[in-house]
């Protein structure tokens, strides 16, 4: 083919611009412009700081702190004290049966301390759900704060009464709840304890079952009894899906709690709860969604009574 001399300048340009891939005697192959790197996805005309911006306000859109409260209290040391002869809560009216066909595991985006959503660390994604039991009612006698519990200054959360009922209904949530969502976990609890030894297997069981479940909270249950015994040995076996802390020690796996507000970040090796830091600064935003520390490090948590 004989090709013109506007045709023959074009090529030229091509070739001195880079864009020629293979020329073959006889064949023109004037390529698509050369690009290094990943290969461009941003529409036309979109600047690369127009692109980073765009990035994240997707990512903020998919994962976004979601609590429907955002300020936190302030501890202030000074807990509200059961009578002497208490063995449940003194809001008595605030115990449900798990049958009232009410979800017994509330998204944590009610609790302004917690939050829905864990936004930081591995378990970044997870949903977050709460379960709060009966306080003293399902907790060992031998718990250092019987009398002092914070549930004692919680009048509204609904606790549901611990038993077949309850159990049959955490079964199906969870199982709903890991069908809809890679990760899943679970604060226990916000108040209450594991009241018995085969709580404890079930929550061991939907473990084994369910690989997107996590778990953490804290137990009076010492060492040295069976089920704290159970709950150490459910913990090695599945390490940081079984977040559970001994209270009332310090050393791995422990939280403990003091009396007064306390500026410090560290009470001997014990980290001061972050969320409970932030709040005696005058600070707001701080929640375990973004904090993660109970579940994703072993180090002793210390926190300040209220
Ligand atoms: S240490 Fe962090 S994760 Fe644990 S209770 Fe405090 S804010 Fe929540």
């Amino acid at each position: 083919m004989k090709i013109s001399a506007e045709m023959a300048e074009m090529i030229q340009r091509a070739v001195a611009e880079g864009r020629v891939e293979k020329v073959a005697p006889g064949v023109s192959g004037i390529a698509a412009p050369k690009t290094r790197g990943r290969p461009r996805t941003r529409p036309e005309g979109e600047t690369a700081s127009e692109a980073r911006a765009r990035r994240a306000a997707a990512k903020a859109e998919t994962l976004r702190d979601r609590r429907r409260f955002k300020t936190t209290a302030v501890p202030m040391g000074a807990p509200r004290i059961a009578p002497a002869d208490a063995t449940g809560t003194i809001y008595p009216a605030r115990v449900l049966d798990a049958s009232a066909g009410e979800p017994v595991l509330k998204d944590g985006s009610s609790n302004a301390k917690i939050g829905g959503d864990v936004l930081k660390g591995p378990l970044r994604g997870a949903r977050i759900y709460t379960l709060t039991l009966e306080e003293r009612a399902t907790c060992p006698r031998s718990c250092a704060l019987w009398a002092t519990c914070y549930g004692n200054a919680m009048p509204h959360p609904r606790r549901w009464r611990h038993g077949p009922a309850l159990e049959t209904a955490i079964e199906r949530e969870i199982a709903s709840l890991c069908a809809t969502y890679p990760l899943v976990l679970i604060r226990l609890h916000v108040l209450g304890d594991f009241y018995s030894f085969d709580y404890l297997a079930l929550w061991t069981r939907l473990l084994d079952t369910h690989p997107g479940l996590h778990v953490f909270g804290f137990t009076a249950w010492a060492p040295g009894t069976r089920i704290g015994d159970g709950i150490a040995r459910v913990r090695a076996a599945l390490g940081h899906r079984f977040a559970i802390r001994h209270s009332g020690r310090t050393g791995r796996w422990g939280a403990f709690t003091i009396e007064a507000p306390t500026a410090r970040r560290r009470v001997g090796d014990a980290v001061v709860c972050p969320e409970q830091a932030a709040a005696m600064r005058g600070e707001q935003g701080r929640h375990c969604g973004n904090c993660g520390l109970c579940w994703a490090s072993d180090v002793p948590i210390v926190f300040v009574e209220h």
